[in-house]
C-alpha cells in the first residue's frame, strides 16, 4: 500500500493516528506549525519533534515538495513558478501582485493561482493547456503545496498570498475529489488559514459539479469561463458546451448564486471575429443580471500554434462600454504578465518543447 502524504491528512486524522502512538496532543500543534506555518520540505527540519516520532512519520507518511524547475518574473511583477514533481510532470502556479509594482514599490498583497490538473481533457480551441491532452489529476498535497512552496521562495516567514485562483492548468472541477480536500485544508485554521471567500474557482462549466460545490459549506467564489453568451459561439470554442449547453450551466450557476450569495463572477477572454461582436453584449448582460454575477473582460493571450488574435483595444473598450450601458458590473482586464505568458499552460507548454528540442 502506498503512504499517504502528511498534507493530504485532515488535523482530526493526524490526531487519530497520534493517539495510536500514544503521542501528547501538543506533538500534532507542532507538526502542524511545521507543515503550515513553517512549510517545512523535510521531516529532519521539524527540530522540535523526537527523532523517534521524525522517523516513525517518515514510515508512515510521505513528505512530498515540489522542486522548482524554472522561474520567470521578477519580484513585485507577476511571477511564474513551474514545478516538476514526483514523477517529472511539470505543473505551474503564477504569482500577481496585488497592485502592479508602477513604481516599483514593493507590494506585499499577492493572488495565487495554481493548477489542479497535469494537462487538460476539455480542449478549448484557444488555451495551451488542453493541447497535449489530458495527463494526471494532481493529488490533493500536489494542490496544497504551490500555495506553501511559492510563500518559502518568497521568504520572510509571514504570509505572501493573501487571494487564491483555482485558475492554473487543469479543470479544478473534474478533479473535485482532490480539489475540496485541498481547499479545506487551505482553508482550515489548523492549516493553511485562507478564508473561503478569498478562494475562487475557476471552471469550464461542468454543471453538475458547480450544484455539488454549492452545497458544500464553504463560502468559496466561482468563477465561470463563459467565454461566449449564447449556445452558438460558445460552443464554436469550448467543446464542453456540447455536454452541458448554457441553460444547463447557467441553471447551475442560479442554484450557485441561491446558496451563496453574490459569489460568482464570468470570465469573458475577447477573441478578434469569434466572440467580440456587439450582438453577443445583450445576451451576455441578461446572462449577468440573472447570476447577479460580475464580467471580467479578458483579451486573449496569443498561443503559439493557435490561429486566435485579441481584438484591438478600441475593439476592447466599445465591448465594454456596451456591458457598462446595460448596467453590467463589468471590467476589462489591462494585460498582467502577459509578457511572461501568464495565460494558463503557456510556460509548460514552452518548456516541454524546449526540453523535447534539447
Ligand atoms: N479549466 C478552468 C480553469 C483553468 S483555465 C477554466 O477553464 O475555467 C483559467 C482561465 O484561463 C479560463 O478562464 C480560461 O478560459 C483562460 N484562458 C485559457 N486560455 C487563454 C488564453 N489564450 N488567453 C486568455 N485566457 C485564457
Ligand atoms: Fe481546460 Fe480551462 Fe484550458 Fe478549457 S480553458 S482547456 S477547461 S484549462
Amino acid at each position: 500500500m502506498t503512504r499517504p502524504d502528511i498534507r493530504s491528512q485532515t488535523e482530526r486524522e493526524i490526531q487519530r493516528q497520534f493517539e495510536v502512538w500514544r503521542e501528547p496532543s501538543y506533538r500534532v500543534r507542532q507538526l502542524l506549525h511545521w507543515l503550515y506555518a513553517g512549510r517545512a520540505a523535510s521531516w529532519d527540519e521539524m527540530t522540535n519533534l523526537p527523532k523517534s516520532l521524525r522517523q516513525r512519520l517518515g514510515e508512515t507518511y510521505t513528505l512530498a515538495w515540489p522542486e522548482l524547475a524554472r522561474r520567470q518574473g521578477a519580484r513585485d511583477t507577476t511571477q511564474k513558478f513551474l514545478w516538476r514533481l514526483a514523477d517529472g510532470a511539470l505543473i505551474e502556479s503564477v504569482l500577481i501582485p496585488a497592485s502592479p509594482a508602477l513604481y516599483g514599490e514593493p507590494s506585499d498583497r499577492h493572488t495565487l493561482c495554481v493548477s489542479t490538473q497535469v494537462g487538460c481533457a476539455y480542449g478549448c480551441k484557444f488555451c495551451a493547456s488542453g493541447l497535449d491532452g489530458w495527463k494526471r489529476h494532481l493529488r490533493v498535497e500536489e494542490i496544497v503545496n504551490q500555495v506553501l512552496a511559492v510563500e518559502r521562495l518568497e521568504g520572510g516567514g509571514g504570509r505572501t498570498i493573501n487571494n487564491l485562483v483555482i485558475m492554473g492548468m487543469g479543470e479544478p472541477l473534474a478533479n473535485y475529489e482532490n480539489l475540496l480536500p485541498a481547499l479545506r485544508i487551505l482553508n482550515a485554521p489548523w492549516g493553511g488559514k485562507l478564508g473561503a471567500r478569498k478562494i475562487t474557482v475557476s471552471t469550464s462549466g461542468l454543471a453538475p459539479q458547480i450544484r455539488r460545490l454549492a452545497d458544500e459549506p464553504q463560502q468559496f467564489r466561482l468563477a465561470v469561463s463563459l467565454h461566449g453568451a449564447t449556445d452558438q459561439t460558445r460552443g464554436r470554442i469550448m467543446p464542453i458546451n456540447k455536454k452541458y449547453p448554457l441553460g444547463e450551466l447557467t441553471a447551475a450557476c442560479e442554484y450557485y448564486q441561491e446558496k451563496k450569495g453574490r459569489m460568482i463572477t464570468l470570465e469573458y477572454i475577447l477573441i478578434a471575429g469569434v466572440n467580440d461582436g456587439l450582438d453577443q453584449a445583450p445576451p451576455l448582460a441578461r446572462l449577468a443580471h440573472r447570476l447577479r454575477a460580475r464580467v471580467n473582460l479578458i483579451p486573449c493571450n496569443k498561443v503559439e500554434g493557435l490561429p486566435w488574435e485579441r481584438p484591438s483595444e478600441a475593439a476592447q473598450e466599445a465591448f465594454l462600454a456596451a456591458l457598462e450601458r446595460q448596467k453590467v458590473a463589468a471590467t476589462l482586464r489591462r494585460e498582467k504578465g502577459g509578457e511572461i505568458d501568464a495565460a494558463c499552460g503557456q510556460l509548460r507548454l514552452k518548456t516541454e518543447r524546449m526540453f523535447q528540442r534539447l
